[in-house]
């Protein structure tokens, strides 16, 4: 049976709720979908880092974590997930599935070199978050700041403590601005208040 596609993508911004039906048909082996994602390059961000982006993909879609662990490469293991980092994610086999230019996918996975060093844990702004957006400029070591918000980089979730990894795998992706141990947003005003 055919779901309904949805012929016009939301257009509200970053922040985006995830629709209340499937809205498409995913050939899993192939992983391209039958009648096409729903993916606005309006909701791309500067300096957004990949797991930014794909989180906001997945709000869109309504697909599960493992489904877009698998578009970072053909032989990836979606629980152990890779470093989203320029050379290890098969950014043609995004650009491919997703429609999001090579220059924005470069962009959006960190960079090392000798002098450019990166947070193996997630780090995120709390109000950057709260917005449905994440930089790759707060992976960066030495940034201890949110350059929009002048406000410290967190890495533990505010209500259990947990410090997730930096990972493009199944946990991580399947908790968009989330905790990946216990589900609170990273992103909800006055966690650390109460
Ligand atoms: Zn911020
Ligand atoms: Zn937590």
């Amino acid at each position: 049976m055919q779901p309904d596609a949805c012929s016009s993508p939301p257009c509200n911004g970053p922040v985006l709720r995830a629709p209340s039906f499937p809205i498409l048909t995913l050939d899993e082996r192939r992983l391209t979908p039958s009648l096409g994602y729903v993916f606005n390059r309006k909701w791309l961000h500067p300096c957004e880092s990949l797991i930014s982006i794909v989180w906001n993909f997945e709000k869109a879609d309504a697909l599960p974590g493992h489904v877009v662990a698998r578009l970072m490469g053909p032989d990836i293991d979606p629980h152990e997930g890779i470093v989203p980092q320029l050379g290890t994610v098969d950014i043609q086999r995004l650009r491919d599935t997703l429609a999001v230019p090579m220059k924005t996918l470069r962009t959006s996975l960190l960079l090392p070199s000798h002098r450019r060093r990166y947070s193996g844990l997630f780090r995120y702004c709390h109000r950057c978050v709260a917005r449905g957006y994440h930089s790759v400029l707060h992976q960066m070591e030495g940034v201890g700041m949110c350059p929009a918000h002048r406000q410290p980089l967190e890495t533990a979730c505010r209500r259990c403590g947990y410090e997730a990894q930096c990972l493009a795998s199944v946990q991580l992706l399947e908790a968009p601005y989330r905790c990946a141990y216990c589900r609170a947003s990273y992103g909800v005003r006055g966690a650390l208040s109460r």
